[in-house]
């Protein structure tokens, strides 16, 4: 819609569009008004519905597959996906400070997770991560504490102020997840659980969705459309390596090229965890600062208290010790990109 547009007209429009029989869906942008519209519209000539207004500006087909992600749909304006946490409210976008997420990959008792949580807190995380229900290749592997450990989670939130993220496997948790977690997981192994991706896209929390090991763009993309057309927007897409055939030095192949490309594509916001990506600590720091340097939106990145003794991840999960440091290393590369929260701290 041009700059301008009385909301009546809009409105009449979008009354118009439903009687046509297609669902349109308003978006405020910081200078306009998209109306997106949804349905058989393939034949359908834009020329016609420029005719119905003098302030529509112009009419564009969405030529992609994924509709509701794609950047067009809202008229080249990235998204941001809000978050609200004891803390206040941490905003995911590109036009907004890097958010890191850490903590460790499972939640193992009271002391490690709570602990663990006032040091990343310290350290300058926003969110903790914690799986209280772990996906495992094999069913003799730790399956993560359940129920138990999402009361773990609550009591880390209520003791740092940090916002949690944890991961839900199943249809039937995701009310009694949601309880706790600020922001749902979904993980790599359920990227096209479509059933999950449609119960998660039903309810309110935002959704972080990882890429799955095998997945192209176009299934990812695909995947968070599930949930944006299940009625919930606040989308972030998670980087997390892909499988590949080197398999003896790396967990995974950090795919890092997605930055730029999932900014030509889609409006949503972009996480990177390195932590999956490499899967060894030692190589953690660099692609961390390396998907700063390359525009991403916010870091996942493991941490534990004693990674040798970890129950899940251990060989890729760093120190608090380490991750104090890292998070002095990314400050410096976040203030040169203007990404850092702090933009009082020295750039040394
Ligand atoms: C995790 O975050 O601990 C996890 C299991 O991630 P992914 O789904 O990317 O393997
Ligand atoms: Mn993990």
């Amino acid at each position: 819609m041009k700059v301008g547009s009385p909301d009546v007209e809009i409105k009449r429009i979008s009354e118009e569009m439903q009687q046509w029989g297609l669902i349109p869906e308003k978006i405020i942008g910081k200078h306009k008004v998209v109306i997106g519209l949804v349905g058989d519209t393939a034949s359908l000539d834009p020329l016609q519905i420029q005719e119905i207004s003098p302030w529509i500006e112009v009419v564009l087909r969405v030529e992609k597959p994924f509709k509701r992600t794609s950047l067009e749909f809202r008229h080249g304006e990235q998204s941001e996906v809000v978050v609200s946490t004891p803390n206040g409210a941490v905003t995911f976008g590109k036009n907004h400070p890097l958010v890191v997420v850490a903590g460790p990959c499972s939640v193992e008792n009271e002391e490690m997770i709570i602990t663990t949580a006032k040091r990343v807190k310290a350290a300058g995380a926003k969110f903790l991560r914690g799986g209280a229900y772990k996906p495992r290749t094999s069913p003799y592997s730790f399956q993560g504490h359940g129920e138990s450990a999402l009361g773990l989670l609550a009591a880390a939130r209520d003791a740092s102020g940090l916002g949690i993220i944890t991961e839900v496997m199943d249809t039937a948790d995701v009310e009694k997840i949601a309880e706790v977690a600020d922001v749902l997981q979904v993980g790599a192994r359920n990227m096209q659980n479509f059933a999950l991706l449609k119960k998660v896209g039903a309810q309110d929390k935002p959704v972080l969705l990882k890429r799955g090991m095998a997945a192209t763009i176009d299934d990812w993309l695909m995947a968070a459309e599930y949930i944006l057309a299940a009625g919930n927007s606040n989308v972030i897409l998670c980087e997390r390596g892909i499988r590949t055939f080197e398999r003896k030095y790396a967990r995974n192949t950090l795919d890092l090229a997605v930055i730029p490309v999932l900014r030509s594509l889609t409006h949503l916001p972009i996480m990177i965890d390195p932590s999956h990506g490499t899967g060894k600590a030692e190589y953690v720091p660099d692609m961390a600062k390396a998907a700063i340097a390359a525009g991403t939106d916010s870091l996942m990145i493991e941490v534990h208290p004693n990674p040798a003794k970890a129950l899940s991840d251990g060989p890729q999960s760093l120190t608090p010790e380490r991750f104090d440091r890292l998070m002095e290393e990314l400050a410096v590369i976040g203030n040169v990109m203007g990404r850092w929260q702090d933009r009082n701290m020295a750039v040394v």
